[in-house]
């Protein structure tokens, strides 16, 4: 099986989720949000074609990262090979944060016809869901850049079977942006 990346892994990112995480920038996106930050992963036949088990072979080599993260793009447009490698990932005991320029609820309506949508989201700690929205943007949100877009804590929402967020007032991310090391 094959996916489109944009560019290769990126190791030791602190910036796109809790903890020292890898980045996989997946290639291919047609939400078209104005003022997007990477314009170049939009095309579907831009960056370079992997092979799942590349991909999985690099993380089985990871060392020190806490989890790993798939931003784009958005990865949601490859949903079958990004699903096998968050299985992997689970595997490895890897934490796994997704970026995708859909809401949750539109994950669910996608999920309706093709049920991979929902499988992935088993294997999700937490999705960042939602177009970026420059008349929402906030330099001030933490792993997001408008205030339309949720960290959703995948486990808990599941569970519940209501969106649950990851919690910004119970000290949690306060302690991360006081650069203590935090996993969830
Ligand atoms: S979903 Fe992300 S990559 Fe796609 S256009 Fe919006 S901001 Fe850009």
């Amino acid at each position: 099986m094959k996916i489109r990346l944009a560019a290769p892994l990126q190791k030791d990112s602190v910036v796109d989720g809790f903890g020292v995480r890898t980045v996989i920038w997946t290639q291919g996106c047609s939400h078209n949000c104005p003022f997007c930050q990477n314009p170049q992963t939009h095309d579907f036949n831009g960056g370079e074609e992997w092979t799942v088990e590349e991909i999985k072979r690099e993380l089985d080599e990871l060392n020190n990262q806490d989890g790993i993260t798939f931003s784009g793009g958005d990865p949601l447009f490859q949903i079958e090979p990004v699903l096998e490698i968050a299985k992997h990932a689970k595997k490895l005991n890897l934490n796994v944060w997704c970026y995708t320029g859909w809401t949750y609820e539109e994950v669910l309506k996608l999920g309706k016809k093709n049920p991979k949508y929902l499988e992935f989201l088993n294997y999700i700690d937490v999705l960042v869901d939602g177009k970026f929205e420059n008349d929402k943007k906030d330099l001030n949100l933490l792993f997001r850049g408008s205030s339309n877009q949720r960290l959703i804590d995948m486990k808990k929402t599941l569970k519940s079977k209501e969106i649950v967020l990851v919690p910004e007032s119970d000290g949690i991310i306060d302690s991360f942006k006081n650069k203590d090391k935090l996993f969830i």
